[in-house]
């Protein structure tokens, strides 16, 4: 059985995430949605927020599971049995970071390959960061991400 991964912060998961995450689904067998928790990294939703807003987008996806994990990357793909790691790529400004992460995922352990998945042009823009932003300032974000995670947005935003 072939078991991807698809590790990120999501804070929160965008539309442009979902459809890496739907596309790596039918790649593979199973797929796991690693949710990192780095607490150097300063977010807006609690891991626990982020797992259940995921999974509530997913329900009709059967081979996709949403956990969140901590340490190295390669550690929880061994955990967990898998042997991929799927990374999205938006444009060549992602391309530097990801040749580095992969180098450093590929010296740590040989078995678990990465596999990118191009970003749709109408999401190419998109990234957590400029959702926040656009929430924050009271944009329209209706087409950025799950009507679920837009309302969680607004309120947050507004506490
Ligand atoms: P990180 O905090 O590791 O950068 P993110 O949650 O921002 O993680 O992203 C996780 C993965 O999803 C990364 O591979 C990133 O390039 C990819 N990704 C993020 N936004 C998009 C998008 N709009 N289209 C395609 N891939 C994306």
């Amino acid at each position: 059985m072939k078991i991807a991964v698809y590790p990120g912060s999501f804070d929160p998961m965008t539309n442009g995430h979902l459809d890496i995450l739907k596309r790596a689904a039918s790649l593979f067998d199973h797929l796991i949605v690693g949710v990192l928790v780095n607490n150097n990294k300063k977010c807006l939703f609690s891991p626990e927020e982020r797992v259940d807003m995921i999974n509530e987008a997913i329900q009709d996806l059967e081979n996709v599971r949403v956990m969140h994990f901590n340490g190295l990357l390669v550690d929880f793909c061994d955990k967990v049995g898998a042997t991929a790691v799927i990374r999205g790529l938006r444009a060549v400004s992602d391309y530097e970071y990801e040749v580095q992460m992969f180098a450093a995922n590929y010296h740590l352990n040989h078995k678990v390959e990465t596999v990118f998945l191009m970003s749709q042009p109408k999401y190419s823009f998109l990234s957590s960061s400029v959702v926040k932003e656009i929430a924050y300032y009271g944009g329209n974000i209706n087409e950025l991400v799950t009507p679920l995670i837009a309302e969680k947005l607004k309120k947050r935003m507004t506490k």
